[in-house]
């Protein structure tokens, strides 16, 4: 198929935790208009693609974006704009080679991300398919993801006493996506009522989960326990199992793991986590351990890689070549997807192809900074990897991505569940 751009503009906008990001709008000659909103995070990897941030203290504390909207509006507009392309890796290409850095810090990752993602969505217009079957590759079953609904943010997402930054309720058990957000919601409800009836605050963190001062993360296990028995659901991989995101590199200093006032080795974590499986329904554990702790993760994935599914997030960044090593040193046996990492959707797919060729299972997730986009409720149901995180059953940016989820159950006829 060939499409010709017309042009790529960007704009300035909020995410949802009232810092600028980008709004990108791309047309086509044949009057198609489409737009993106760009992720931003906040427990980044160090090895991340570069978000272009303007550094103008007397602007939004120098978090302004208006670099990154002009490099799209002049360079990435110039370099589009009255050309033809046959499908979204060309366009990717010219973006890659336009900026010319490993990292994409020149143009900017958070430029490049939504001229990406803006024309997937044009070439799917083009297409006319949704998105989601657009992004579907060769050979593999579209299908919808097991949400992982993070109900207790901690960390660096709320200011509260938590050193664990997510824990997460997966209804893996459902029979289908929209149960499986009802499950979500009622165990919400259920958790706010514990945490009210226990005199905690019921405020939330970034991703709409609660942000009680719990100091011990075996404490909130325990409530999500109860409340998923007392919104009557059953605990467990049949029915509702928990997920962990300690983002352990954020507490990781000087060699040691600071949790809950303890300072623990890379050994005394894994035993920690070991009795935590054995005790809580945990099914999966992301950022276990720090992103510098290579030979740590090799250990703990030779311990417990077996029981459970353990997701590198910011030890691979969504990076082909991070992976493709990750998977030959055995470090973990599920990858964690997210755009703006990597910078494009093109590569994207390519870290979701190596997991998948690797039988490595994949999460995909939104940030901690979103905007309205659901451009991850596709990704996740095309490319049928089974999962997606995108935070509490609250809040619109978190939401629109459910609800999304939800809309493509009801027209269509998937699977529900993890690969
Ligand atoms: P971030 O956190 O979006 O703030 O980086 C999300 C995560 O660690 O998974
Ligand atoms: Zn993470």
């Amino acid at each position: 198929m060939e499409l010709q751009i017309t042009s790529v503009r960007a704009v300035e906008i909020l995410d949802s935790r009232s810092r600028p990001t980008l709004a990108v709008t791309l047309t086509t000659a044949d009057g198609s208009t489409v737009r993106a909103g760009v992720p931003s995070g906040a427990s980044t990897g160090t090895r991340e693609a570069v978000e272009l941030r303007d550094g103008d203290p007397t602007r939004y504390g120098g978090n302004g974006v208006l670099g990154a909207v002009g490099h799209v509006n002049d360079e990435i507009n110039q370099a589009l704009a009255g050309h033809t392309f046959t499908d979204l890796t060309d366009v990717d290409r010219v973006l890659i080679d336009l900026d010319g850095t490993a990292t994409k810090s020149r143009l900017g990752a958070n430029a490049i991300v939504g001229v990406s993602m803006a024309a997937a969505r044009v070439f799917a217009t083009a297409a006319r398919l949704p998105l989601w079957r657009y992004l579907t590759p060769a050979g593999v079953q579209p299908r919808l993801p097991v949400p992982h609904f993070n109900v207790v943010n901690g960390g660096v997402h709320a200011p509260n006493t938590l050193d664990f930054q997510e824990f997460m309720i997966a209804p893996i058990g459902a029979p289908g996506l929209a149960e499986a957000v009802r499950a979500g919601a009622e165990i919400y409800a259920a958790l706010r009522r514990r945490l009210g009836a226990a005199g905690h605050a019921t405020g939330l963190g970034d991703e709409g989960g609660f942000a009680p001062d719990i100091t011990a993360p075996e404490d909130v296990l325990a409530e999500l326990v109860a409340a998923i028995t007392d919104a009557g659901y059953t605990p467990g991989r049949d029915g509702i199992a928990i997920a962990l995101d300690p983002a352990a590199s954020e507490f990781h200093r000087d060699g040691h793991y600071h949790v809950a006032g303890q300072t623990l080795t890379t050994d005394d974590m894994i035993t920690r986590y070991d009795e935590m499986i054995t005790r809580f329904p945990v099914w999966s554990i992301e950022d276990g351990l720090a992103e510098s702790d290579w030979d740590g993760w090799a250990r703990l994935n030779q311990h417990l890689g077996h029981q459970v599914q353990l997701v590198g997030d910011d030890i691979l960044v969504t990076n082909p070549a991070i992976i493709a090593e990750a998977i030959d040193r055995k470090i973990a046996n599920s990858a964690l997807i997210k755009l703006n990492q990597i910078g494009t959707v093109t590569e994207t797919l390519d870290a979701m192809r190596l997991c998948r060729q690797a039988g490595w299972t994949q999460m995909v997730s939104h940030r901690s900074g979103e905007t309205e986009d659901t451009f991850i409720a596709d990704l996740a149901t095309g490319t049928g990897c089974g999962q997606l995180k995108t935070g509490a059953p609250a809040r619109g940016e978190r939401v629109a991505k459910y609800n999304r989820l939800m809309e493509i159950e009801a027209h269509h006829r998937l699977p529900y569940g993890p690969a």
